[in-house]
């Protein structure tokens, strides 16, 4: 059997070797057992629930949540020459004949449908009676209500096990710490099912964060120096997504927003306009998420803090799903995990609920202002441990210089005793800094005694020092009454002397010097020949991707076209070689390729 998944492998899919888990998960299921499949996003979960389908008799049942998944897998399994089809409450009587078709000659090998379609009773009981290969639940997290994103539709899968005792089951999820993966079995009514744990490392992702100031600016300079590259700016209001994107035009950049509030034909425009490489950056809350399947994503830029590691992993892993370098890059500031602080309050949930949000929120407010190696903070967090530096986050590539900062935790601590405590962070800021500021002077925070004890250090270095020190325990901020900040048991040892502190030096930002170590990386190392063949080759791929009318990546992934500008096959048997060519796609565009490479 081992021998035969590996042949699809190479002539299905045209890859070389399996990926992280793929190979135990795919022999895991056709020896028939239930499997929960945790693997980062770009990781390669779909291989591990089609090779089975392909290899077994019978049809396979693939259950997604968006419409937009679903047709972008079935485009992609035809062109690699396997029979897949979309079933869900939309389509059209003649297709529904089709389908029907193909199943009962026994032809059809995967079979998309969205939840609510399936679990109707006369769905069941049709395909009870029709062998079935297997069961996949792709986005299983959707099922519980501790993942990142419940969906009510997912809670009646629970009733696929009894209804299929003997047909496996395999669930894939991207994002689901130890609880959630748990609560998925349970709510899947597979408790005894075996849990396939991928490494959440993507080591093609270069991770940095940034304090959040002069954002614009800091992201025009980005994008700059990375000129007609795809990426993806997540801003946390429809607002922010319009202005960004109005100001990224005004810089010629092609650049476009995204949020629900738009109709959806604008939506589906920009989605496949981006997907076309027609749009190179797109500016979008949340609602631009699980449908993005395109796989020359550059980089991902968070404008503003996510709510939650869940949430900022998953966003952050749409880039680099060909597996090319690629980065990611994270600003913070204390407004940021203030207002996601108040959604929380202000939300209709209930106590418990908003009790872990804030914790989660505070694990991402604690990642953001990491001062050593990133990853590992990730790896730690969904259980995975690991403590050596993985050399592609900004602290180990640039570990951060330290100060002796006791001097100015006293300043603070004293300012925040001899105020009794009442004091916000920018309040507190100004007294330290001798601020005249007519709040300042009516609140009478002249007369304290530190008042402008800290006048030498700017207002940007405190609000990171201060930062800092509540990140380390020795002072605190009060949410349940107003933000305000507190000392802790640890105030008084420094006061007392009897502790150092040491602070990560300011971060200066320099518009004219922004780190730029990774970008000459990412080029493609071809000589000049070699980029005009590869962008024959694009133009060639927007032709096909248009006649068929898929996206452009669904015909070759960039990697591919890439490699073969480089390594100009000569015939059939030096193409097949290539990374993601396989018996199909030779066959329907070996001619082509060998014609573009030989006219050039
Ligand atoms: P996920 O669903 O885990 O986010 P996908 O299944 O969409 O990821 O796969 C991401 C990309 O990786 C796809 O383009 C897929 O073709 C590719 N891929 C998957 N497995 C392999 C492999 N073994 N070798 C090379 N590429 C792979
Ligand atoms: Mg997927
Ligand atoms: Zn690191």
């Amino acid at each position: 059997m081992s021998n035969s998944i590996e042949q699809i492998l190479n002539d299905t899919y045209g890859y070389s070797s399996f990926r992280l888990e793929q190979k135990k998960v795919i022999e895991h299921v056709l020896a028939g057992h239930d499997a929960l499949v945790i693997m980062p996003t770009g990781g390669g979960k779909s291989i591990c629930y089609q090779i089975p389908a392909i290899a077994s008799e019978g049809l396979a049942i693939v259950v997604s949540p968006l419409i937009a998944l679903m047709n972008d897998q079935v485009n992609a399994l035809k062109t690699l020459g396997v029979s897949a089809r979309t079933i869900h409450s939309n389509i059209s009587l003649e297709e529904k004949r089709a389908i029907n078709e193909e199943i009962e000659s026994g032809t059809l090998k995967l079979l998309y449908v969205s939840p609510e379609k399936l679990i109707s009773p006369n769905f069941i009981q049709y395909l009870n009676t029709r062998p079935i290969s297997l069961i996949a639940i792709d986005e299983a997290h959707c099922v519980s209500v501790w993942g990142n994103d419940f969906r009510p539709d997912y809670v009646a899968l629970k009733v696929l096990k009894s209804s299929f005792p003997n047909i496996p089951i395999i669930a894939l999820t991207a994002t689901a710490d130890a609880s959630t993966q748990e609560d998925i079995k349970q709510q899947l009514q597979f408790p005894h099912a075996k849990t396939f744990i991928s490494s959440f490392e993507r080591g093609n992702i270069t991770v940095e964060s940034r304090p959040g100031q002069q954002r614009i600016q800091q992201i025009i300079n980005w994008v700059h120096q990375r000129k007609g590259q795809a990426g993806i700016v997540y801003c946390l209001s429809r607002k922010s997504t319009e202005s960004v994107a109005d100001k990224l035009k005004a810089q010629g950049f092609k650049a476009a927003n995204y949020h629900a509030g738009m109709d959806s034909t604008d939506r589906d425009r920009v989605q496949k306009e981006f997907t076309d490489d027609k749009i190179d950056i797109v500016c979008a809350t949340i609602a631009f998420g699980m449908g993005i399947d395109k796989p020359n994503i550059r980089y991902v830029i968070h404008y503003s803090m996510p709510k939650n590691i869940e949430a900022y992993y998953q966003e952050i892993g749409r880039a680099g799903r060909d597996g090319e370098q690629s980065e990611a890059l994270l600003f913070y500031s204390w407004g940021d995990f203030l207002n996601l602080q108040r959604f929380i309050n202000e939300s209709q949930s209930n106590q418990i609920f908003k009790e872990v949000q804030t914790a989660k929120l505070e694990r991402m407010w604690a990642y953001a202002n990491a001062k050593n190696c990133r990853t590992n903070f990730v790896l730690n967090y969904f259980g995975e441990y690991k403590n050596e530096p993985c050399n592609h986050c900004d602290n180990c590539k640039n570990p951060p210089k330290f100060i002796d900062g006791t001097t100015y935790a006293k300043m603070l601590i004293s300012g925040i005793i001899r105020t009794n405590q009442r004091l916000s962070m920018p309040l507190l800021i100004d007294m330290l800094r001798g601020s005249s500021r007519q709040e300042v002077i009516q609140l009478g925070l002249d007369k304290i005694k530190t008042y402008g004890v800290g006048r030498e250090v700017p207002q940007l270095h405190w609000t990171q020092y201060i930062t800092q020190l509540i990140n380390q325990g020795i002072v605190m901020l009060d949410f349940s009454d107003g933000s305000r900040l507190k000392i802790t048991p640890l105030s008084e040892q420094v006061l007392k002397g009897e502790m150092e502190i040491q602070l990560a030096e300011y971060e200066k930002f320099d518009p004219k010097n922004q780190k730029k170590t990774k970008v000459e990386k990412i080029q493609v190392d071809l000589s000049d020949m070699d980029n005009l063949l590869f962008k024959r080759l694009k133009v060639w791929r927007a032709q096909m991707a248009a006649e068929k009318d898929v996206p452009a990546f669904v015909i070759f992934h960039d990697k591919t076209l890439k490699q073969i500008a480089s390594l100009k096959p000569k015939d059939n048997t030096e193409l097949i070689r290539v990374e993601g060519i396989g018996k199909q796609k030779l066959a329907d565009y070996g001619g082509d390729i060998l014609r573009i490479i030989s006219e050039h």
